[in-house]
């Protein structure tokens, strides 16, 4: 397919060079500054999801690999932890220097690999050099902690240090964006990593560790082991060299990791899955709330952990409020992912579109009314075919809260509407889940908006707006969503040791035993 001369400002032939390069070059693992295969040989596939044709190979690491990572990362924590924070904060700017340089092959690989619509992916490389730039200012000043003197008698002091190395295992949806959010803080606080990305994307981790040996980055600092979670990812959390694990993905997964990291006495930071409620009040600005409760669930091929796949609306607007909706939803451009102007792409997998499709069959029989698809998209809005890929209508369903469709993640773009009566009914209903990532409030009143911010349950909560991050925020969930907070100095509490220190300032009087 050929959209234009330039995607969206990148030349074909970028693509062309993208599309060649993961023809030709297995993503290897990354070990001790060394790009490496599996010692078995034995790699996978990574399947096109606009065309499930495969885009390439993939190194499939298990055990092996992961101790000759770990044990790397051991070493060089020796020296990092110790190397100046000026000098960390150094490497880090490089390397958000790096990924801009690098950003349309990033943007590209991402797009082709994990489906995500290239005006996405763009921001999200921006958003992933940001990572590296913001924990960078960090890098020198993190480990400040508080004193605490005791009338004239006592100094006490807090002092941070850097932990070890550490498992970031990372999921399908937003690789890049993802792993360089836990990247950065780890080695920005002198931690190493050993980075396990998904098997369904597994490609900008390999561009990434690129970027890593371009910067210079000292060997065994940062390690890349690719492979699938029950392999590669449970080697991970089982390895003795790393106390500290953080798993973006699944709860199931999260309560599998969690056991077997229990085992070790591993230290975790879960960012899990989420059922987000979106609801929407009489009083709000009604087309600013369309905007976001539309865009929230489709946008990200409905694929974000924080979209609001509830939309809970004040009975009174309901039925006009979701027809608004089901017009959106019947506009979207579905498409090439690469086309500029495509808005929802193909979903990750053959398997993911199978899954979701199995829920609007679900759906069905539970008896919610579907307003909109609920079908494979064959046609682009181009009216290219897109019968060989992993399209999806976006789709829209009206029911209640107790059903399947409205408790369990979908991770795609459907979306469940659900009328409640007042307040409390929206608020019952809303929490009424047994995840609590995000939450967002449409009204213009305020001490409502307010109240309902403390009530509901959800680590993140948005008040008329959709979800903008802002980097030194704490972002994570509660209850089955996860049990950690990560983002400015919240990753401080994760990727470092709080120790405390005393110092009398006069001879203390010492108990004489045995005297
Ligand atoms: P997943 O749980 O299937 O996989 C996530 C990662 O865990 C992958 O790298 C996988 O290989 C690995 N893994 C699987 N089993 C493992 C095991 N036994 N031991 C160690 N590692 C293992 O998730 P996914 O399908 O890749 O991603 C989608 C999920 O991620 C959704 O539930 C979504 O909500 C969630 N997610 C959450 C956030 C957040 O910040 N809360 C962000 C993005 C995605």
């Amino acid at each position: 397919m050929r959209y234009a001369d330039a995607v969206a400002g990148i030349p074909w032939e970028t693509i062309e060079a993208v599309r060649r390069r993961l023809q030709e070059k297995p993503a290897l693992h990354f070990i001790k500054g060394e790009f490496l295969p599996s010692e078995s040989g034995e790699t996978f596939p990574s399947l096109d999801p606009a065309s499930n044709e495969v885009l390439g190979h993939a190194a499939r690491g298990g055990e092996r690999e992961v101790d000759r990572a770990a044990r790397a990362a051991h070493e060089a924590f020796a020296t990092w932890s110790r190397t100046k924070a000026k000098e960390r904060k150094r490497y880090l700017l490089k390397v958000a220097e790096l990924i801009e340089k690098h950003a349309d092959e990033l943007a590209v690989m991402e797009c082709l690999d994990a489906g995500q619509v290239l005006r996405i992916v763009r921001a999200q490389v921006a958003r992933a050099a940001e990572n590296f730039a913001f924990y960078a200012e960090y890098a020198e000043h993190a480990m400040e902690d508080r004193t605490y003197p005791v009338d004239r008698d006592w100094l006490y002091y807090a002092l941070r240090v850097p932990v070890g190395p550490v498992g970031i295992i990372t999921p399908w949806n937003a690789p890049l964006m993802l792993s360089t959010w836990r990247i950065a803080p780890a080695l920005a606080f002198g931690d190493t990593v050993v980075l396990k990305p998904a098997e369904w994307s597994p490609f900008t981790a390999s561009k990434l560790a690129e970027i890593f040996q371009e910067a210079d980055l000292p060997p065994g600092v940062f390690n890349l082991v690719q492979g699938f979670g029950e392999e590669a990812g449970a080697a991970l959390v089982a390895h003795p060299l790393v106390p500290l694990i953080t798993l973006t993905g699944e709860t199931e997964t999260g309560k599998v990791v969690m056991q077997n990291a229990a085992r070790h006495l591993k230290r975790l930071s879960l960012e899990l899955g989420g059922k987000s409620p979106a609801l929407v009040f009489a009083d709000a600005d009604l087309e600013r709330a369309l905007d976001a409760v539309v865009f929230q669930i489709y946008s990200f091929n409905g694929e974000r952990c924080t979209a609001s796949s509830r939309l809970l609306v004040e009975e009174g607007i309901f039925e006009e409020f979701v027809a608004k909706v089901a017009e959106r939803a019947r506009a979207i451009r579905v498409g090439h992912p690469l086309d500029p102007e495509t808005e929802v792409g193909p979903l990750i997998h053959p398997e993911h579109l199978e899954r979701v499709l199995g829920y609007v069959r679900v759906g069905l029989e539970e008896g919610a009314r579907l307003l909109v698809g609920g079908r494979r998209a064959t046609r682009s809005f181009r009216g290219e075919d897109l019968s060989q890929g992993n399209y999806l209508e976006p789709t829209l369903f009206v029911g209640e809260n107790h059903m399947r469709i409205a408790q369990e993640e979908i991770f795609g773009p459907v979306l469940l509407a659900i009328p409640f009566k007042d307040k409390e009914d929206a608020l019952r209903k809303a929490n009424d889940t047994k995840y609590g990532l995000a939450a967002y409030v449409f009204t213009k009143d305020l001490e409502r908006a307010h109240r309902l911010a403390l009530e509901l349950e959800a680590g993140m909560v948005y008040l008329n707006s959709h979800n903008v991050r802002h980097l030194p925020t704490p972002f994570g969930g509660v209850k089955a969503s996860g049990d950690r907070r990560e983002g400015g100095f919240y990753a401080l509490e994760f990727y470092t040791d709080l120790k405390s220190v005393a110092l009398p300032l006069r001879p203390p009087h010492i108990p004489r035993f045995g005297k």
